[in-house]
């Protein structure tokens, strides 16, 4: 058994300061962390605990009218909370689409940002080949059971998915995350927080070393009348999407004014359907537009064998989930 040492800190500069070493890792709720210590994947050196932080546990409202989600918000209050309900439903169903009661109840905002991949491969030691965890070791998922990868933006390195739920309708929503680090502040765009694999697959943020995630921050609410989050998986609960969907509509009478749509389960972050979100502004909302427009969203897609079915079910949830959103019946 490895040696770990365990640093509680006080506030977020003596939690950025004890992470200055390779091998330290913040940890909240730890269900994600916890998993992946227990399994030889996560070897971490030292555990700065962050949950004893003033400040990171609350839901504010910011001058603009949008909230600010503190990093170490619990999944089940954020799900919950007055304001999100309300405000931002579309959030609230994702975070009540993840994982189980119990785990919500631990888990927070920012390890759910931080959550990694589920690739069977990726957790599971006995395979050597993982990119994500042994760098060029090569791709076991490639040629093998590779049901519940990526049909999007993967690379040769990694076919792994994102897991999130909430991550979906924060890529819906264009929220911003704010991190705190050595060198100060700074508000990284919810687009360009997660990264593609490209050839660092071992990379799942563009978070630097020691910085530490202090919340998440919602714009003004533009999308509460028209939003759905529909999340296709193999069991009616505590089961990981296979595809899901974020959407996000303004609508003036029939005709879509803005679009929102954001997929999970098909790529290694959030995946926003651009070309469908142009193609439907300005659009009354019908099936068959929705049907048109769906099908922009996987024409680059590429499969491996077991996940091929992808493809089709997310051209499928895609109509399912925008014309639920713009009340299509
Ligand atoms: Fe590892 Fe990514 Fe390949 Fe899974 S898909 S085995 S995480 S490199």
């Amino acid at each position: 058994m490895d040696a770990i040492s365990y640093e509680r800190a006080a506030d977020a500069g003596a939690a950025i300061k004890a992470a200055q070493q390779p091998g330290v890792v913040f940890i909240g709720g730890g269900t994600n962390l916890l998993d992946l210590m227990k399994g030889g994947v996560a070897k971490p050196v030292k555990l700065v605990d962050i949950t004893h932080i003033a400040g990171l546990d609350t839901v504010s409202e910011l001058p603009d009218g949008g909230l600010r989600i503190g990093a170490l918000v619990r999944n089940s209050d954020a799900a919950n909370h007055a304001w999100v309900r309300g405000r931002y439903p579309l959030l609230s169903e994702a975070f009540l689409a993840g994982a189980s009661a119990q785990l919500r109840n631990m888990a927070t905002v920012g390890g759910n940002l931080m959550q990694r991949t589920r690739c069977y491969y990726f957790y599971d030691t006995g395979f050597p080949q993982c990119n994500k965890r042994s760098p060029g070791s090569g791709c076991a998922a490639m040629e093998g059971n590779n049901r519940i990868h990526a049909i999007l933006g993967a690379s040769n390195q990694c076919i792994a998915t994102n897991p999130s739920d909430m991550n979906v309708a924060l890529a819906a929503l264009e929220a911003l995350v704010r991190v705190s680090g050595p060198k100060g502040e700074r508000v990284i765009a919810f687009a360009e927080f997660h990264r593609l694999p490209g050839d660092h697959p071992e990379l799942d943020t563009t978070l630097q070393p020691g910085e530490l995630i202090t919340s998440v921050d919602l714009p003004p609410p533009l999308f509460a009348q028209h939003s759905h989050y529909l999340k296709v998986r193999d069991r009616a609960s505590y089961a990981f999407a296979l595809v899901s969907v974020a959407a996000a509509l303004q609508m003036d009478g029939n005709t879509i004014t803005t679009a929102r749509i954001a997929l999970g389960g098909v790529a290694h972050k959030p995946w926003r359907a651009g070309p469908t979100e142009q193609m439907l502004t300005g659009q009354p909302l019908s099936r068959a537009t929705l049907q048109q427009a769906a099908a922009l969203a996987v024409r680059d897609a590429k499969s491996y064998g077991d996940n091929d079915f992808k493809i089709e079910l997310a051209q499928r949830a895609i109509v399912r989930a925008v014309a639920t959103a713009g009340g299509l019946t």
